[in-house]
């Protein structure tokens, strides 16, 4: 909607007076309008995509198969960096989240399993090592009612209590750890996290509320993406943006550079890739003298929103719908009295 004219602006104004119910009609295009400017709002954004690595330990069943431990390491693989297994990690999509382990070559070792003792059982969780569960014919309570009359529960015999079937009543399963093998293979586990992450700001010089700009239809003014952003000195404003032939506003530059210094990195992060994205609200300001004062009121938009939160009111209207509100009381009232 480039060049709104104040002509434009004065009629969109009288008809959005028109569609509310206490606004002056006929005034817009009579108002000393003082300043007419465009201040457009962007919103700047920041996706950034990374990557984080970690080792951590795991464990499986020893099941007595031969093992690949630290001593199965070629020489040359000395360094430990070497032995990851890095070239099976996928990319899983740009800004897509993923969650990928792998096992790390040359890192098992046995030892007896901790969980069990090595004694290749543990106790049940089901009845805590009871053996027992509760009687699900009489719910525990060794009673069964049938046509009104209570007899003893049959499946339990009276006690409410039943074979914990998880342990078959011996209190104990096997350990699920090691599965009753006594002994587990330790091994490092690489394990690769992507995630994606977003940074963003809202700048206008004009003072239309930010909830408005955050909810109004924007385009997009400029989209750029690359492995890794680097911030850009700027042009004094208005110039091309980032090498682009677009044109922003001075601010957006700065807070681009900023949301890009601002991405900090946790232990073990890397950046694989970043999206930049700029989008553009146009907004128009007018300021208009009203009584000893000047008022402010926005169009913005692609669909032309008008933001006019102080903006004249009839008293005339407003007077009027109070005497019709009464009269409506009144006819009421007046039935009622009518009726009783
Ligand atoms: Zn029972
Ligand atoms: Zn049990
Ligand atoms: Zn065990």
């Amino acid at each position: 909607m480039a060049g709104l004219t104040l002509d434009n602006a004065r009629e969109l104004l009288e008809s959005w007076a028109r569609s509310t119910s206490w606004r002056r009609r006929g005034l817009a295009q009579k108002l000393e309008i003082t300043s007419f400017d465009e201040k457009s709002a962007y919103t700047v954004r920041l996706e950034t995509h990374v990557e984080a690595r970690r080792i951590a330990d795991h464990h499986r069943p020893y099941l007595g198969r031969p093992l690949d431990g630290p001593g199965d390491k070629p020489e040359e693989a000395a360094d430990s960096e070497l032995s990851l297994p890095t070239a099976e990690v996928k990319h899983p999509g740009d800004f897509v989240a993923d969650i990928q382990d792998f096992a790390v070559p040359h890192t098992e070792v046995v030892r007896p399993c901790d969980q069990c003792k090595s004694t290749g059982r543990e106790t049940c969780q089901s009845c805590r090592g009871e053996g027992l569960a509760t009687c699900t014919t009489c719910w525990g309570r060794g009673q069964t009612t049938r046509d009104g009359t209570s007899s003893s529960c049959h499946d339990c015999n009276g006690s409410g209590k039943s074979r914990c079937s998880y342990c078959d009543g011996g209190g104990g399963v096997k350990c699920t750890a090691c599965l009753g093998h006594l002994k587990l293979v330790h091994f490092d586990q690489l394990i690769v996290h992507f995630q994606s992450r977003t940074d963003e700001r809202v700048i206008g010089e004009t003072a239309l509320p930010s909830s408005l700009v955050g909810h109004a239809s924007t385009t997009t003014a400029y989209h750029e993406e690359g492995p890794r952003l680097e911030p850009i000195a700027g042009h004094g404003g208005g110039g091309p943006f980032r090498g682009s032939h677009g044109r922003v506003n001075h601010q957006v530059n700065a807070a681009v550079n900023e949301l890009i210094e601002g991405e900090r990195l946790a232990d073990g992060e890397k950046i694989i890739k970043q999206r930049l994205s700029v989008e553009s609200l146009p907004v128009y300001e007018a300021t208009y003298r009203w009584g000893n004062g000047l008022r402010h009121c926005w169009i913005y938009g692609h669909g032309l929103t008008v933001h006019a939160p102080d903006y004249p009111v009839s008293r005339l209207r407003i007077t009027g719908t109070v005497v019709a509100a009464m009269a409506l009381l009144a006819a009421t009232y007046g039935k009622f009295v009518g009726l009783y």
